[in-house]
């Protein structure tokens, strides 16, 4: 695996690959690796020719008073994961190789889907992800592009920016990796004190409780939001931010449950903030639910085919 820390590094390698007729696949990441990160980057590896692992914290997409300083990183334990991992390319840029004109004049907004949600507490956080993704799809070239359902309006807001602005791209969503005990995997669960993270999975404990509610027949999305915010409500010091159900797609605001649907969470533990989700299929009274996958023995299990 090569480590590449300039664009003109990169666009090196790409332009090279593309010129042999091979395909680019990227996985945009900040870094500090887990199963969640390694299963996008062997989704990459089984569809391309060429799989770039980007790894960047982005200052722009963190508001004041956020974990910018604190956010964890790891480098060398990184490289030596995508390599045996089978990535070939790690880019790594410092924060003057991706702006070296300082903050960007230019950024680009998604409306209405970054409303809410995510968007509601981190009001600048989606102007952020969109400009970064936006630069390193540039940089990267066309290609395939891999996301988590786990950030679920990250890649909504992501999908419909690649649409409106026919950016050279196919979005990629993956199956959220979980623990073995249900927590989604995140970077920040390193910020968990041992009594946070046991009362962590809790999160997700809600959802399939929203999960079942609804398979039981519930079809009032604010009958579904209570139940989690009781169930959270007795769960110290789980510290909910929102509770939301929409639209799977658009990420439209519901009132009556049907189609695709997707129950996102946001809760603040000690000094971590995480985030969650189920999608629900519902279909007359029949109700699927994508909770995403538990990792066994370190390792995620792939979907059967
Ligand atoms: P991050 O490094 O946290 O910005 O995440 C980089 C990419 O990995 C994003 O597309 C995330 O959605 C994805 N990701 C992070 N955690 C998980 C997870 N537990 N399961 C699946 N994808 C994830």
């Amino acid at each position: 695996m090569r480590v590449v820390e300039t664009v003109a590094a990169l666009r090196a390698e790409t332009d090279a690959a593309r010129a042999a007729g091979g395909r680019v696949g990227l996985v945009p990441t900040m870094g500090y690796f887990h199963a969640g990160h390694r299963s996008l980057m062997e989704a990459a590896r089984a569809d391309n020719d060429l799989v770039v692992v980007s790894s960047f914290v982005n200052p722009t997409q963190f508001g004041p008073g956020e974990d910018l300083a604190a956010y964890p990183r790891d480098p060398e334990g990184d490289a030596r994961v995508a390599s045996a991992t089978g990535v070939d390319v790690m880019f790594t840029p410092s924060v003057a190789e991706m702006y070296p004109a300082g903050p960007p004049r230019t950024t680009v907004h998604v409306s209405e889907l970054t409303d809410g949600m995510c968007g509601a507490a981190r009001p600048t956080h989606f102007d952020g992800v969109t400009t970064v993704v936006t630069k390193l799809l540039s940089i990267t070239g066309p290609c395939r592009a891999y996301f988590g359902r786990k950030d679920y309006q990250q890649l909504a807001v992501v999908r419909r920016m690649t649409g409106d602005l026919n950016l050279p791209a196919t979005v990629v969503g993956c199956p959220l990796v979980r623990e073995r005990d249900g927590l989604a995997m995140s970077s920040r669960n390193a910020y968990l004190t041992p009594e946070q993270r046991a009362i962590a999975p809790e999160l997700h404990g809600a959802l399939l409780a929203a999960a079942d509610a609804v398979r039981a027949g519930e079809r009032q999305a604010a009958a579904v939001a209570d139940l989690v915010r009781e169930r959270l409500g007795a769960a110290s010091p789980i510290d909910l931010e929102y509770v939301e159900l929409r639209d799977a797609r658009e990420l439209v605001p519901l009132e009556h449950l049907a189609g695709e649907v997707v129950v996102a969470v946001a809760a603040r533990i000690g000094r971590a903030r995480l985030i969650d989700n189920v999608v629900l299929t519902i279909a007359g009274n029949a109700v699927e639910v994508d909770a995403g996958v538990r990792v066994v023995d370190g390792l995620v299990p792939r979907p059967a085919s």
